[in-house]
């Protein structure tokens, strides 16, 4: 059997969290896909053997939130390059391209990606932008053109997008949220909202998500955040958890407090995804790529474990992709990361200026994307 392995990865431990609990066992690749998962693979005649002992084989990562349409986007940059050096082997773009727009991230971005870059469309026309902000002008949304986008796209488009930063919809906050959940109705897909420095309460955010839509940026420092400024997590926002919203971190430069991540987790609300919203200002920042995105909920206190499942099978779950994506096994295409936590002294930064050291850091070894490392 092992002489049609391409590639066999030995010696790992395999952390699979939609699996159960880690296992030892190598894993056989051929053909673009994961052909065995078995302790004691046969060596002798796989093309390529790679020991990764001391490393976690998981399902390949996926960033749920960046911003890859360089070149036509504001915020947009070659994600790709990143991604392929971190373990991720699937991203989302978060509301780059708008209906106008869509077809050129087909052809610029998912077409050219090694990586699997997959899209929320953005309710305004042309996708999120920066000065003037996308919907100050609420005449620039087309809710139906983006479900339509979603509906005639399902290769890619996963979602709707958006933003209900002051600043991208100006005193529209509430149209603009509304108009995004007739979008997700009309295409039977998720919403991404933008919180964050918005001009309508959180609970009336929560309260007009649906069960499946995803709070992007849930530990903002900027308000309203999901805490009210007495610390104390806002019962709204534990109430839309039970009714299945999804929190997605989307870290940034701008949305992410030691402090807070901690109240907020202390009082219930853990992430269900784990994202960097890697964009064009924000990479040399304190964001770094997704790994250190990781490592930070490591120091703040979630095992391991449950870090993988955040940005492997709860995302591809969220958009109803669990089929395909975040899963390790025989049959699949071969999307899998090779992880290790090394003890080496790091230094992470938040959004807001605090510094930490911790003893332990994720790092990613090797990006398999199809059974290509
Ligand atoms: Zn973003």
């Amino acid at each position: 059997m092992s002489d049609a392995f391409d590639l066999l990865l030995v010696n790992g431990t395999v952390l699979n969290p939609a699996a159960g609990p880690r296992q030892e066992l190598d894993v056989g690749i051929a053909g673009g896909r994961i052909t065995a998962m078995q302790a004691g693979l046969p060596r002798d005649g796989a093309k390529r053997v790679l020991d990764v002992q001391d490393c976690f084989v998981t399902p390949g990562l996926i960033d749920f939130h960046v911003h890859s349409y360089g070149g036509v986007n504001p915020y947009g940059f070659d994600a790709d390059p990143i991604c392929c050096a971190t373990g991720v082997t699937t991203a989302a773009d978060a509301g780059s391209a708008g209906p106008v727009n869509f077809p050129g991230f087909r052809r610029l971005v998912y077409e050219r990606s090694r990586t699997r870059m997959l899209s929320f469309v953005a309710v305004a026309q042309h996708g999120v932008l920066n000065v003037p902000g996308e919907l100050e002008n609420i005449g620039f949304a087309d809710p139906e053109g983006a479900a339509r986008t979603v509906r005639e796209n399902p290769d890619i488009a996963v979602g709707i997008k958006i933003r209900l930063h002051v600043t991208s919809v100006g005193e529209n906050g509430r149209e603009a949220l509304g108009m995004a959940v007739r979008a997700g109705d009309a295409c039977d897909a998720p919403v991404m909202v933008h919180v964050g420095n918005t001009g309508i309460s959180m609970e009336e955010i929560v309260e007009t998500m649906r069960p499946g839509d995803v709070m992007t940026h849930c530990y903002t420092p900027k308000q309203p955040a999901i805490v009210d400024p007495s610390g104390r997590l806002r019962p709204a926002v534990l109430e839309a958890r039970e009714r299945g919203v999804i929190f997605d971190v989307a870290h940034a430069n701008g949305h992410f407090d030691f402090d807070l991540v901690s109240r907020a987790m202390d009082q219930g609300l853990r992430p269900d995804i784990i994202s960097t919203d890697l964009h064009s200002r924000s990479g040399a920042g304190h964001v770094v790529d997704l790994p250190t995105t990781l490592t930070k909920f490591l120091m703040l206190g979630l095992d391991l474990d449950e870090i993988v499942a955040d940005c492997t099978v709860n995302a591809a779950r969220a958009i109803g992709w669990e089929d395909r994506l975040g899963v390790l096994e025989v049959g699949r295409e071969a999307d899998v990361a090779v992880l290790a936590v090394v003890d080496e002294e790091t230094t992470l930064e938040d959004s807001v200026g605090q510094r930490r050291t911790t003893g332990q850091r994720i790092v990613a070894r090797h990006t398999i994307r199809a059974g290509l490392l």
